[in-house]
């Protein structure tokens, strides 16, 4: 063995979530796999062991040592859908919506996801690496260790590549993992909404100007469209996927968000990594995903934060056979939050999963939503060194404290993550 060895020792459990390097579906969701009064080693970026606290001394008898404080230790969250890279916060649309305004007329008084790409064109690079990079610490501080993070605020070939080089820039710098994606298709730009020549013109932008330069320049492992009635027909967004994927791009799709429009169907029909929202999914839908290799991924703290009744159904899903993964969504217009632990309680309240399932779908799960199961998401050895530490003694605290940030600590690729690893070492 070589490398600096940390033992992390005296936790109270350590949810492992260890098992084969892929999503776990149906009942396999219940099966946290919790250890009681475990140790980890982690040797360098890997976790190298796994077992009683005296063993792992033998094994590594000069390792440093965290003391767990009869914490809760977990796989580093992951947070599988985020739109991280924004402007200005629009909290005035927040309370516009309260006083009962729709969507049409706050979009008419300037707001609407319009509002941001007017905002952010405005902005540079350097401005927008330093706003989103303290909203990925405060993500981190949450127990969150891997992030996707999507163009899509900009819409135009230059303002969307400048946004996938502000995450490129973040990835390299920042300690988490950075999974960049390529939501050029996030919604069609109001300078190609004249007419349906405009709208032809801009689909011909974005998969033969705007899609081979992200991928020439390598700036996206995934590509995601908004398909929804209003945005991206199904068709539209078949269209745009295939070309992504000839370029050798992984697929999400922002599916059946507010209508049942056969978005699941085709992420699965695609192979697409993950089919994400459905909060409107049809029986079919649900049916194609609990036997296609696509994760499902649902935001509820979207729905919650815009005052709907509709919910994800996950029970359905998960019943069904399907695989769940949980996320943030964070955004600036219709989830304004860094705080996973958060979304696992409305998993919880919500959504009616238990405290394990829940907890798998932002570790194990997340990370197969990103295409990297086979690398984080599991305490086990030979994963990457990504863990979480919670101020908590049994694992079910973690969406019951709502709200609240218990987390202690959190190393990615066995590095300290965020600033409040304070009096770990
Ligand atoms: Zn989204």
């Amino acid at each position: 063995m070589s490398g600096d060895v940390t033992l992390f020792v005296n936790a109270s459990q350590v949810v492992t979530c260890n098992g084969p390097p892929r999503a776990r579906r149906g009942g396999e969701m219940r099966e946290a796999r919790v250890l009681d009064g475990a140790a980890v080693a982690i040797e360098g970026d890997r976790i190298a062991a796994v077992g009683s606290a005296g063993e792992l001394e033998r094994q590594f008898p000069r390792a440093a040592c965290v003391d767990c404080a009869r914490g809760v230790l977990t796989p580093g969250l992951v947070d599988s859908h985020t739109h991280a890279i924004f402007g200005r916060p629009r909290a005035d649309e927040h309370e516009m919506r309260a006083a009962g305004l729709g969507y049409m007329e706050i979009a008419a008084r300037g707001g609407g996801i319009h509002a941001s790409v007017r905002d952010l064109r405005a902005r540079g690079e350097d401005e927008l690496v330093a706003l989103a990079r303290g909203r990925l610490m405060r993500l981190a501080s949450y127990g969150t260790t891997t992030v996707e993070v999507k163009s899509g605020y900009g819409l135009s070939v230059e303002d969307e590549l400048k946004m996938l080089r502000a995450i490129a820039r973040l990835a390299a710098e920042l300690p988490m993992r950075i999974v960049p994606t390529w939501l050029g298709a996030h919604e069609i730009p109001k300078e190609a909404r004249a007419s349906a020549a405009t709208r032809a013109a801009h689909l011909r932008l974005l998969t033969e100007e705007m899609l081979p330069r992200v991928a020439t320049g390598k700036l996206a492992a995934f590509a995601d469209v908004f398909c929804e009635p209003g945005v991206f027909t199904v068709p539209e967004t078949r269209a745009i996927l295939t070309a992504s994927r000839a370029h050798g791009l992984e697929l999400k799709l922002h599916a059946d968000e507010l209508e049942p429009s056969g978005g699941a169907e085709l992420a699965a029909e695609l192979g697409a990594v993950s089919a994400d929202h459905l909060a409107a999914i049809s029986p079919a839908g649900i049916a194609a995903l609990a036997h296609a290799g696509t994760v499902a991924t649902l935001l509820p703290g979207t729905m919650l934060f815009l005052g709907k009744g509709t919910r994800p159904p996950a029970r359905a899903l998960i019943d069904g056979g399907a695989a769940v993964a949980l996320a943030t969504d964070f955004n600036p217009g219709t989830s304004p939050t860094v705080n996973l632990p958060l979304i696992l309680t409305l998993g919880v309240s919500e959504l009616r999963m238990s405290a394990a399932e829940a907890i798998v779908a932002a570790t194990v799960n997340g990370a197969a939503a990103l295409a990297l199961a086979d690398r984080t998401g599991q305490i086990a050895p030979g994963f990457s060194a990504d863990l979480a530490l919670f101020e908590i003694e049994d694992f079910r605290e973690l969406p019951y404290w709502y709200g609240d940030r218990r987390c202690r600590g959190t190393w990615a690729r066995g590095k300290p993550c965020h600033p409040l690893n304070l009096g770990l070492s």
